[in-house]
């Protein structure tokens, strides 16, 4: 069994035994499913979108998909096989005599036991981590081809002697890769020298390293994403050869999910109330292609900077000054030169308003904010509230135990007008 299905395989038992598949990603129900099956035909897949998030968690997603089955399959490889190849064909070969499977042997492998008629192999069992079983590559146009497909160190050689020691023969990418996952991020990026060692690799199930006769197999799953602004970069002939999955960004509820995630994965101690987080997602959504895109990353960001900028002031609570900051700084900080002006005006004339989102979230909150125009401060207003009135706003908030501390908040937010 190879790689594709060995992860589809890991993707069944997974499924029956009620366990979700990739659970730490919102939204895209339908891309994982097309990814998986995509996958599993043991085709590449290419990423389409501007989707910020996803496409990451994605690969390492399907990375301890697989990662899942060698913990729980044994499937052995022989002792120091650079590419990881099932022992199974070094013993077809040397056992049962099949000549054929010499062909998925690797050249190192052929050379330590099949050409020296070994009669014992020593073999290990294959874990996949980063680097083994794992590797990714960052687009750009520096990437040589010997990045991906390793290099015959000759100097090196010229030293050591022997042509198979894995310090002449450098692993690149692909060996890293093989029993695996290759994720490359933005394949539009590299020149065209790189995507195509890439792809007749994918295409002919092996490689061979720079500098180097000897050709050896690879077996793995490959992932690629592109932005739609650079996907024209692709060279047709690579784009044939993967199946395009497009991403669309995920809805606004989802967003917020992953958004929230990324916070409590910060671990900072403070805390975010619900709906000022919505509001985050709300404005970057209603903002996006105005003057500039602004993708979820945005959202994210300016959460994080909103966070920063509670914990600079000694505030345990974010308050709306603080998320007005987070998402003018993200905002305006996506700008160029050329854009700077046109941004400014966006954000004077388009930025939403907080009171408005508020009032229309939780229509109660109107009640509450009757009480800021008797007293002029969120403070006294809240200490003249009915207790009634607190406990339907908190019941019309879904929250986390904070929800005295975020009304406060809400309160404060139509009281004080942020200039920033
Ligand atoms: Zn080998």
């Amino acid at each position: 069994m190879g790689v594709s299905g060995r992860f589809i395989h890991r993707i069944r038992e997974m499924v029956s035994e009620g366990e979700e598949i990739f659970p730490s990603i919102f939204g895209i129900g339908h891309v994982k499913r097309r990814l998986i099956e995509v996958l599993a035909t043991g085709s590449g897949v290419l990423m389409k979108g501007d989707f910020g998030v996803g496409k990451t968690h994605l690969s390492n997603a399907v990375f301890s998909v697989l990662q899942g089955y060698y913990q729980r399959h044994p499937v052995y490889t022989n002792m120091g096989c650079p590419v990881r190849e099932n022992s199974i064909h070094l013993y077809n070969y040397i056992v049962n005599k099949d000549q054929a499977s010499i062909g998925n042997v690797c050249p190192v492998c052929r050379h330590k036991y099949a050409a020296s008629a070994a009669t014992s192999i020593p073999i290990e069992r294959v874990y996949i981590t980063e680097g083994s079983g794992f590797a990714r590559l960052q687009g750009n146009e520096d990437i040589e081809p010997q990045i991906i497909l390793g290099m015959y160190n000759l100097l090196r050689f010229a030293d050591i002697g022997d042509p198979f020691d894995p310090r002449v023969l450098e692993a690149g990418k692909l060996a890293q890769a093989s029993g695996g996952v290759l994720f490359v991020d933005e394949l539009g990026l590299m020149n065209n020298e790189a995507q195509y060692a890439l792809i007749q690799a994918l295409q002919e199930r092996q490689f061979t390293p720079a500098n180097s006769r000897m050709t050896f197999p690879v077996d793995l799953l490959f992932i690629s994403t592109t932005n739609n602004t650079n996907d024209f970069r692709i060279h047709k002939a690579v784009a044939n050869r993967l199946v395009g999955i497009p991403i669309a960004r995920a809805e606004a509820g989802d967003e917020y999910l992953i958004v929230k995630k990324e916070i409590a994965q910060k671990g900072l101690d403070v805390g975010f109330p619900e709906l000022f987080v919505e509001f985050i997602v709300s404005a970057v959504r209603a903002l996006n292609n105005i003057a500039i895109y602004l993708g979820p990353r945005s959202s994210i960001r300016a959460a994080g900077i909103a966070c920063a900028s509670a914990l600079l002031d000694g505030r345990e609570m974010v308050s709306y000054c603080d998320v007005k900051e987070g998402l003018f700084t993200e905002i305006t900080g996506q700008g160029s030169d050329e854009t700077f002006d046109e941004i400014n005006e966006m954000l004077s004339k388009d930025f939403p308003s907080i009171v408005d989102f508020l009032k229309q979230r939780v229509p109660i909150m109107e009640n509450a904010f009757a009480f800021i125009d008797n007293f002029g401060d969120a403070e006294t207003a809240f200490l003249n509230m009915d207790n009634r009135l607190i406990d339907d706003i908190t019941a019309a908030i879904a929250d986390n135990g904070r929800s005295v501390e975020a009304i406060k908040a809400y309160l404060d937010a139509y009281a004080v007008a942020c200039g920033i």
